[in-house]
């Protein structure tokens, strides 16, 4: 059988964790030297951050990184995460998906505040995929789960978003000392642990009809994400969470892991 790459869902949280040495920051570099023994590719990054109609592939030769916020240090607008892309790739892949290929955008911070620990040697080519902002949920996991093929091509699959993502709720827990977890977070971020572990796609596909799910992702794009990760994943491999718990209180960093076994 061919090997088949894993898949990650990974919580991004703040662009600071791109440049502090946190928990967050370590829980990532922890899975470096593993992720650096597998035959990848390319890494496909699906980030909550590239929101477009229609979805696109990003397939620059040198894919430029893009500080897509305001408001942070200096020393996080001079992180420059240069990395090959995969226009190679990157072609056959968006008339897989239907998408389009373009040298438009290049990485933003969901996917590089994240390979800056993961692949910290920036050797492994990278190309992201936009999430369209048209289509219904369940569109964007039968997208994850034509990207899963890929996974036997070499093409390792990183979405990137958070399980629960708040941010006005998290920003009134600056205060709190130390910032408290309400219920809708805890129980949204149970419920998806659930979901994954049995399969639930009816749950994922109307997670954020529910009361929670509407606190827990007042928009779409960090929670879309997970529909791709785990439209990738395989019923056969095997699910651990790498990273739990949550940061400014509400915004859980969950993270999941599909292996094939
Ligand atoms: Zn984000």
């Amino acid at each position: 059988m061919t090997f088949r790459l894993p898949v990650l869902s990974l919580g991004h949280g703040s662009p600071l964790n791109a440049i502090e040495d946190n928990f967050w920051s370590r829980s990532l570099a922890a899975m470096a030297p593993g992720l650096a023994k597998l035959p990848i590719r390319a890494v496909a990054v699906v980030s909550a951050h590239w929101w477009t109609r229609g979805t696109f592939v990003q397939a620059s030769e040198r894919p430029e990184t893009i500080h897509d916020f305001g408001g942070f240090p200096q020393e996080l607008f001079e992180v420059r995460y240069e990395v090959p892309g995969s226009p190679a790739i990157a072609g056959p892949l968006a008339s897989d998906l239907g998408a389009k290929a373009t040298e438009d955008w290049g990485l933003d911070h969901g996917a590089w505040s994240l390979l800056v620990h993961l692949f910290p040697k920036a050797n492994i080519p990278v190309l992201q995929i936009s999430l369209d902002a048209t289509i219904p949920p369940k569109d964007h996991l039968a997208l994850g789960k034509r990207l899963g093929a890929w996974r036997e091509q070499g093409v390792l699959v990183l979405a990137s978003g958070n399980a629960t993502h708040n941010l006005r709720d998290a920003m009134l827990r600056f205060s709190e000392h130390p910032p408290k977890t309400p219920g809708w977070a805890a129980s949204f971020d149970q419920d998806l642990a659930k979901a994954l572990e049995n399969r639930d796609e009816a749950w994922l596909l109307g997670a954020l009809e529910t009361p929670d799910g509407k606190m827990a992702h007042p928009s779409p794009d960090h929670w879309l994400p997970w529909l791709w990760a785990y439209g990738a994943s395989d019923p056969a491999d095997r699910l651990d969470f790498p990273v739990t718990g949550y940061d400014l209180g509400s915004l859980s960093m969950r993270s999941a892991r599909w292996t094939a076994i």
